[in-house]
């Protein structure tokens, strides 16, 4: 038997690299900016250890482009490289000398925010450039290398003169990929990925004026103009921060954003994994354009993607912000990271921090929280309803609104109503209307007997209803215009029928037959003799089922519109129809009492419409 190891030599693997490695061209620009950032922070802890003597001067990255030339140009003053360091670190493909630097300094640079680690992030330079040099002079004291590659696997190395410390690299921009060569794309870029960097990014000049001394006049100057912020707010300490710091670093985030964040969650982990990151509850807005800016996922504060589904739980998609972590495996598939155990962590995690944040408003802020409900609790209900580790913590502090602007959580609901508003079967009945306009009636019925009415309108309100109706026992959501409304109602008024049981068989079929074509069930019930002559009443059931199919609940087929018509046999209207001999007449007596119903219910519409009015003309003619 033989063993060996396969080898897999440049040839083979650079034309992968060009094309497949980065499906996204323009990253090549993070990738250079990351090194030579990564220069700047070993450069730095070296000599915060004593490694290196004396000054290191200002740190910075800065970019220059050379249009005639069609050249771009990447230059920092960090650790650079000797000789032998560039035939290591960049002739090895896949070798990193990030991963070496972290390695031999493992005592002391834990904390230092060292971003590569594949060893492969410089080649991503070939996919815009003819041909790529490297001039760069080591802190050590040893020659400067100059480095040159077409990007066939053949390249020169030799002595450079080169006397400061430090790397410059020089793309030679391809012919298919000048747009690099534009000033606005390149601040584009810088825009996208290096915003928030740690060492200062130049780019360009800026007149800056500095204020004359005594007597003398003011100065006009030429500086660098640094395009980034290497100290975001995220990265401190949240004890240094105070409420209007966060709302300063929203607008750098989103400076297209004018309403402000209504809340802020600042994340800060280190164990057993790294996450910092600041989220935001925004003001939803109907603009889509703004909607567009979401959740920004950094590591070591180079920006990796917006896209951070799989990591922020799904129900937290409406929130905006950053996150940084280094702990986030980035190079493989979505499906992959959801199943990852340490992305789970990292999920649960931030799912906890913005339940505590929710809890902790809830508790020494409530009237704040009350005064922003309506614009978060999309996101808390459609968490409640996916995520059970949410619902469980949400449950103290979810509110519930009423029509009148109170707002109660469940316990207080609870405690408020169950003397008048359980049922013969020992059930909480918890109304709620939709929409105040259109169940207006109902909703003013139902206070007037005491009873509390809730107003619950986000569209995804009846899956949630489903689920604590099951998760909790003995409570029946009933809007408060379907038909468990009358449990409720008989149980606590015992009115007696002034009908006979005889007047009572004879009144259900001439209704019946006066509705026959309609998906009515025909109810009669002795009711207070002031309440409407006759109401339509939806089951709670049939409506909800129907409501949770438009927002995407399980298919069931097209479900029928039923509806209960309750007559009243206390109302005077009633006897009337009793006593009315001609069919004719009685059959227009009812089909006014019903249209009067729907009416009310801002439910007559079309066709019937009409027919009211006309029948209405008659009548009163
Ligand atoms: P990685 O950054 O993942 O280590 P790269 O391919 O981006 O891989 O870079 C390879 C190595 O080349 C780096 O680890 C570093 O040692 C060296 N290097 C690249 N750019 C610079 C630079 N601007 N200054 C000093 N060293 C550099
Ligand atoms: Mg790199």
């Amino acid at each position: 038997m033989t063993k060996g190891k396969i080898n897999v030599s440049v040839e083979n693997i650079f034309p992968l690299i060009k094309k497949f490695l980065y499906s996204d061209q323009e990253i090549f620009l993070r990738e250079l900016i990351s090194n030579a950032t990564d220069a700047l922070t070993k450069i730095q802890h070296l000599s915060s250890i004593g490694e290196v003597k004396g000054e290191i001067g200002d740190l910075g990255v800065k970019l220059k482009i050379d249009k005639k030339a069609k050249k771009l140009h990447i230059i920092d003053n960090g650790v650079g490289m000797t000789l032998d360091e560039v035939k290591k670190y960049i002739n090895d493909v896949a070798f990193s000398g990030a991963e070496e630097f972290l390695e031999k300094y493992k005592e002391t640079s834990k904390e230092t925010g060292i971003i590569g680690h594949f060893g492969l992030g410089f080649y991503s330079s070939f996919m815009v450039s003819d041909k790529v040099e490297i001039i760069t002079k080591s802190y050590k004291d040893e020659p400067a290398a100059h480095w040159i590659c077409d990007g066939s696997p053949e390249y020169s190395l030799e002595k450079s003169e080169k006397e400061e410390r430090g790397t410059e690299i020089i793309l030679h921009i391809s012919k298919d990929s000048k747009d690099y060569l534009e000033e606005s794309k390149i601040s584009e870029l810088l825009n996208k990925y290096n915003k928030f960097m740690p060492h200062p990014i130049k780019f360009g000049t800026k007149e800056e004026t500095i204020p004359g001394k005594e007597g003398e006049k003011e100065e006009k100057v030429t500086v660098d103009n640094i395009i980034n912020n290497p100290n975001p707010a995220w990265t401190k300490p949240p004890a240094d921060l105070i409420d209007e710091d966060y709302k300063q670093f929203y607008r750098e985030l989103y400076p297209y954003q004018f309403e402000e964040p209504l809340f802020h969650i600042h994340l800060n982990v280190d164990y057993p994994f790294n996450l910092t990151g600041i989220l935001y509850f925004p003001k939803i807005s109907n603009d889509l354009n703004l909607q567009k800016d979401r959740i920004q996922l950094y590591q070591n504060q180079v920006f990796v993607t917006d896209n951070v589904e799989g990591i922020v739980p799904e129900f937290l998609g409406l929130l905006k912000g950053v996150i940084d972590s280094p702990d986030i495996p980035l190079n493989v598939s979505r499906s992959y990271l959801q199943s990852d155990a340490s992305v789970k962590k990292i999920t649960n995690y931030i799912t906890r921090k913005v339940a505590d944040k929710l809890n902790s408003i809830f508790k020494n802020e409530r009237e704040n929280l009350e005064s922003k409900w309506n614009d978060i609790k999309v996101v808390i209900e459609y968490g409640m309803l996916t995520e059970d580790k949410f619902y469980d913590k949400a449950e103290s502090f979810n509110l519930y609104p009423t029509v009148d602007d109170k707002y109660f959580t469940y316990e207080e609901l609870e405690k408020k109503i169950k003397k008048l508003q359980t049922d013969k079967d020992g059930n909480l009945i918890i109304l709620y209307a939709q929409n105040k306009d259109e169940q207006y009636t109902y909703i003013e019925s139902a206070k007037e007997k005491g009873y509390e009415v809730l107003l619950l309108d986000s569209p995804i309100i009846p899956h949630l209803m489903q689920k604590l109706e099951s998760k909790k026992e003995k409570i029946k959501f009933s809007r408060v215009d379907s038909d468990t409304l009358e449990n409720l109602i008989k149980k606590d008024e015992e009115v007696i029928s002034k009908l006979t049981d005889e007047e009572k068989e004879k009144l259900k079929p001439m209704i019946e037959t006066a509705v026959e074509n309609e998906k009515y069930t025909v109810q009669l019930e002795a009711l207070d003799s002031n309440s409407m002559p006759f109401m339509l009443a939806q089951p709670e059931f049939m409506r909800r089922m129907k409501e949770m199919q438009q927002t995407g609940g399980g298919a069931m087929g097209n479900l029928p519109d039923m509806y209960s018509l309750i007559v009243n046999t206390n109302h005077e209207l009633v006897d009337k129809i009793l006593n009315t001999r001609t069919e004719k007449k009685r059959s227009s007596l009812i089909k006014q009492s019903i249209d009067l119903a729907k009416l009310s219910q801002n439910n007559l519409t079309g066709k019937d419409l009409t027919e009211f009015i006309n029948r209405s003309i008659d009548l009163i003619k």
